[in-house]
């Protein structure tokens, strides 16, 4: 197992388009300074779902589901976030350099993992899918 160092995700951020990537999965529409579409995360026919480009993260307004461009892959694909990372990374050319982790980290990534995944179908459970 490996990681990578601490500002990897800043890089992946930086180099990523929050808007790009999400607008392949949602159709957005431009409404002031933000864009506007159908929530993934929930069913819906009015668009509450929000993403600030100069900010680069997205909001939900119906289930407030909220997070930058490595959160929302992770949730829609259901990928870890150092896949996520790696398909960022290599799709907008930036160099991630990789390292080895101890048990410790490895244990603690795990952890987070776990309770990342928890608080997602948490989510999914309290709003289920309904007009
Ligand atoms: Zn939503």
């Amino acid at each position: 197992m490996a990681s990578f160092h601490n500002n990897s995700a800043q890089l992946v951020k930086d180099a990523a388009d929050i808007v790009e990537v999400i607008g392949e999965h949602v159709t957005l529409q431009k409404r002031g300074a933000n864009y506007l579409g159908l929530c993934p995360f929930h069913s819906e026919k009015t668009p509450s779902f929000s993403v600030n480009p100069t900010k680069q993260f997205y909001h939900c307004f119906g289930c407030k589901e909220s997070g930058d461009v490595l959160s929302f892959m992770m949730k829609l694909h259901n990928m870890t976030f150092p896949d996520v990372l790696r398909d960022l990374a290599r799709r907008y050319g930036v160099q991630l350099t990789e390292m080895a982790l101890s048990p410790e980290e490895q244990e603690r990534l795990r952890k987070r993992e776990v309770l990342y995944k928890a608080n997602a179908l948490d989510k999914a459970v309290s709003y289920p899918a309904s007009q």
